[in-house]
């Protein structure tokens, strides 16, 4: 492992890691050694950089011989080198030549080579034992092994990678997120997503291993039990942490990993954070609305719809207007309007014109039920006819609406029925928002 017989501007000038790769695993090690190395660009990492946070790893890893990391068998298997059983005597040294040997094959970044990973090198097999070959799924998680080689593209033996990647896996262990039970691996297009995961991961290894404790794979300090709630609350927990130092990211994908390789008990799922939501999010914690969206998912904690919670419906693109904003028996908007029409804005994608339409007709309704509001009753109706029947009745008393208006007021939709319980929804909220605000009394 060194740098000799380059010059210093070879060094400098040696590109090794072009950018993120889009391989979820290699992606990881990446972020991770960029965090490792306090780089911010994949592209700026040295030769000497990778010398310096492999020896990292070795010091965090093992104690002589000895396994430091807890549960590093849910990510390589029992069968990896920091593992396996049959290790116990030379583990230190079977680990160091498997380093030693990856970082003498890496060979800078260049234009071509068939890497399935990184594209810029060609993938080399390695000896293991006394076969060559390339990694199974005690370095590439979710693969396949000598006795299950369908798991790989042409019954190949191993996942070809080229000696750069096969290193990079190794500091997987460092940005995958844990729940106590399954791992997490985030995923984004977004490269400061990543690395803001992974800077949050090292440091508190690096707190946990200078007081000599005892390691496993960072937990982050919100609480998830499902895959959909661990997505949600690792964007809020980036986007809180981001806007400090970078401020908005914008519509941002977010791919989440949940799996377990063990070996005996592999579990594998995936979801995708839609770019709308994020935004939303974003959007949310960075403007006056911060208290709201917190008042938001804290008053969502026991509410489900169909099922399904908050997190849930957000991830899989399913309406949370009803009944995690509106709370029909409080008559209260959860988070308040001004939240919820930035929802339908960047969600639900609603025109600002029909929005716009609902806040004026809303203000009209208001208006006029606040002399009594036991008609409030009548708009709060089951049926569409009850419900157009109590509007054109306040309609005959007062101007609640123009004729202009009903097009954008009662969309149809794709089979031409009227969205009128979405369009009643909408005004009831607009409606109890106001009565909020003027902390009028519904006595009705
Ligand atoms: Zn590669």
């Amino acid at each position: 492992m060194e740098t000799a017989g380059l010059n210093e501007s070879q060094i400098i000038n040696e590109v090794y890691i072009r950018s993120f790769t889009g391989n979820p695993f290699i992606d990881a090690g990446i972020a991770a050694v960029c965090a490792l190395a306090e780089k911010k660009d994949p592209a700026k990492i040295s030769k000497s950089d990778l010398v310096d946070v492999t020896q990292q790893i070795m010091d965090i890893y093992l104690d002589n011989n000895e396994p430091k990391w807890q549960n590093l068998g849910k990510l390589f298997t029992i069968n990896c080198i920091l593992l396996n059983p049959s290790n116990k005597k030379n583990r230190h040294r079977k680990y160091e030549e498997y380093l030693h040997e990856l970082m003498q094959k890496v060979s800078s970044a260049s234009s071509v080579g068939n890497c399935i990973a990184c594209g810029s090198r060609d993938a080399q097999p390695l000896l293991h034992g006394n076969a060559q070959r390339y990694p199974y799924r005690d370095e590439y998680p979710l693969s396949g092994s000598g006795g299950v080689l369908n798991y790989f593209s042409f019954f190949e033996r191993g996942v070809p990678l080229c000696p750069l990647c096969t290193l990079l896996l190794q500091f997987m262990p460092l940005y995958v997120i844990s729940n106590g039970k399954r791992l997490f691996l985030v995923h984004s297009h977004n490269p400061k997503i990543m690395l803001r995961i992974a800077q949050d991961s090292i440091i508190s290894i690096k707190k946990n291993f200078s007081a000599g404790a005892s390691l496993t794979f960072y937990q982050p300090p919100f609480k998830f039990f499902n895959i959909n709630e661990c997505a949600i609350n690792v964007a809020r927990e980036v986007i809180e942490k981001a806007s400090v130092y970078e401020g908005k990211s914008g519509k941002t994908a977010i791919r989440l990993y949940s799996f377990v390789n063990s070996g005996q008990l592999n579990r594998f799922d995936f979801v995708d954070l839609p770019g709308e939501v994020f935004e939303f999010l974003e959007e949310a914690n960075l403007g006056e609305m911060k208290e709201n969206i917190n008042d938001l998912f804290r008053e969502s904690k026991n509410v489900t719809k169909k099922g399904r919670d908050i997190y849930s419906c957000l991830v899989n693109d399913f309406d949370i207007s009803s009944p995690f904003f509106l709370r029909k028996r409080e008559r209260n908007v959860v988070g308040g309007w001004q939240l919820f029409e930035l929802y339908l804005l960047r969600v639900r994608k609603m025109e600002k014109e029909r929005i716009e339409i609902i806040k004026k007709v809303g203000k009209r309704l208001y208006e006029y039920l606040k002399t009594d509001f036991k008609k409030l009753r009548d708009l709060e109706a089951e049926e569409y006819r009850e419900f157009r029947l109590a509007l054109e009745r306040f309609q005959k008393m007062t101007l609640i609406y123009e004729i202009d208006d009903f097009p954008l007021l009662f969309p149809k939709d794709e089979k031409g029925r009227v969205r009128w319980r979405e369009t009643q929804h909408l005004l009831l909220m607009y409606i109890y928002e106001l009565v909020n605000k003027d902390k009028m009394e519904v006595k009705a």
